[in-house]
Formats: structure tokens, sequence, C-alpha cells
């Protein structure tokens, strides 16, 4: 059973609901979002191993190029440019998709693997489970391949809480696809609001069953509305409190450290579960 757990906008509470469920649930935990991945800080996992995940990326043998500009002109992502019969690769723009390497009638492009990041394991007493940490490179833009990388070696035998990269971006997709329920974390602002609607589409277009948890909530009245003419409910409400601030600054999972909050979550991802 893989969960999912998503916001289109960042800052929601996303990393604060999926360190609570990987407690709640005693669950693996995967931290994909990979570009700034904090929720080790909450599960503070010990006994690390490491390994580096790399892609293909062309390399470019300038003998047997003779600057045609097939390549340049393929590719979709204008990764490759020709300047005075040089091609040139901008690494930030490649997504390895091989197009280049096939158009190349001179057999002028090969390809090198490139380390994009590293996945780090390490196992949590909070969770009495493992938490899987995807790491991307400093200026990497391969969030999305990394995150691939990591999701097809996913040991879903037990119960996994994904915590996925926030936003609606192909790296956010590629977190929800694996799951079986998505948690879709909400904040109730017109910000998170608008956003959150950017999220519902792509859930609709996955067919993907969903719980929806408003965080930190002065009033839900709107949220709920529009979760209505959409033929949605909020499942949960968690309210804006300085306690949980508090508790979250001192690296504390507020399952563990507040009673209603495990029951509230518990409570709302179990019943969803248990119609599965
Ligand atoms: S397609 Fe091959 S020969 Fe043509 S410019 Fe690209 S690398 Fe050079
Ligand atoms: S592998 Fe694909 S994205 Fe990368 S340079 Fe070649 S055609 Fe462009």
């Amino acid at each position: 059973m893989i969960i999912s757990v998503v916001s289109g906008k960042g800052g929601a509470g996303k990393t604060t609901i999926a360190t609570s469920l990987a407690h709640i649930f005693q669950a693996d935990y995967y931290d994909l979002d990979v570009d700034a991945p904090n929720g080790e800080y909450f599960l503070q996992p010990e006994k690390w191993t490491t390994r580096e995940v790399s892609q293909q990326q062309p390399d470019i043998d300038e003998s047997r190029c003779r600057a045609c500009g097939a390549c340049t002109k393929e590719c979709r992502f204008n990764a490759l440019y020709k300047i005075a019969n040089h091609i040139y690769l901008t690494e930030a723009l490649c997504h390895s998709c091989n197009l280049c390497c096939e158009v190349c009638s001179e057999g002028a492009i090969s390809y090198k693997p490139v380390v994009i990041g590293k996945v780090r394991t390490g196992h949590s007493n909070k969770t009495w489970s493992r938490a899987i940490i995807g790491d991307l490179n400093i200026g990497s833009t391969r969030g999305t391949a990394l995150i691939q990388d990591i999701v097809q070696q996913i040991d879903s035998s037990g119960t996994v809480i994904i915590d996925g990269p926030p936003g609606n971006s192909c790296a956010a997709v590629a977190a929800i696809k694996p799951a079986d329920l998505v948690v879709l974390v909400v904040e109730p602002t017109p910000f998170g609001i608008h956003d959150m609607l950017q999220t519902l589409d792509i859930l609709k277009n996955l067919h993907k069953t969903m719980v929806i948890i408003a965080n930190k909530s002065q009033g839900d009245d709107p949220l709920m509305s529009l979760l209505a003419e959409h033929g949605l409910k909020l499942s949960a409400s968690i309210p804006l409190q300085t306690e949980y601030h508090k508790a979250l600054l001192n690296g504390e999972i507020i399952s563990q450290c507040d009673q209603q909050i495990y029951q509230l979550l518990l409570q709302a991802v179990a019943a969803e579960l248990l119609k599965q």
C-alpha cells in the first residue's frame, strides 16, 4: 500500500502530515521532495547507507561530427546548439531522451553516465521503519528522473508513505503515479486553494483516490464549499496553533506529541483505506 502525500502549494504542511502518517502507520517513509528533503529532521534516522543515481547524457565526438545540425533541430528541449561548426550541450536542459543519438547519421553521439543525486536509507526509531531520502545534486534539473529511479525500487509489501515534491510539475506527478491513495494537504488560503485546484485536476486525470486534509486552518467554510462543488469533502482539519509550530521547530512529529492529531489523521486515512 503506497500513500503519497502531496500539496499544490509549498509550505502547506506536507512533510508535517507525511511524517505523522509514517509515525502512525509505522511505515517506510520516502522523502521525494528531492530539491529540499527535510523529513529526516523529524524522523531522525540512523545507520545510513547511500547509493548514487546516474543518468545517461550525450557525449559528442568532435572527430566524427560534421556539424550538420540534425541533432540540434530534433532536440525538443533545446539542449543542443551549434556555434561555428561546434555542437554544445546545455546539461541542465537535457532529458536523456536518446533522440539526438538516433538522428545522428555519423554515429558521433554516444552516452556517458552523469551522477544526478543520491539516495540515503536509514532506520528511524520513531517509526521503527526505514527512511529513504532522495537528494538531488545542487544545480541539477533531473529531479523527476531521480524520483522515478527511487519509485521503481519501492518495496510496497508493507505500508509506504511518500512525501512528494510540492507543486504540480512532472516531479510531483512522478510521486503521485505509484500511489494507491493520495493525501492532499491544503493550506486554506487563496494561494493554497488556487494551487490545490491544479493538483485536483492531476489527481482526477490519474484516477486517484484521495483524502483531503486542511492544515493551518483558521476556518474551512470557503474550502468546504469549493470541494462540494467538485463532489469532494474535507476529511480532516488541523488548526493553526502556535504549539504545533513550536513542536515542529523542535523536530517533533506532531502526531507523536498531540494525541488529538494522531486520532484525527488516523481516522481520516483509515476510513478511506477500509473502503479499498
Ligand atoms: S547530428 Fe551528429 S553529425 Fe550532425 S551535428 Fe549532431 S552530432 Fe554532429
Ligand atoms: S538526449 Fe534528448 S534532451 Fe538530451 S540533448 Fe539529446 S535530444 Fe536533447
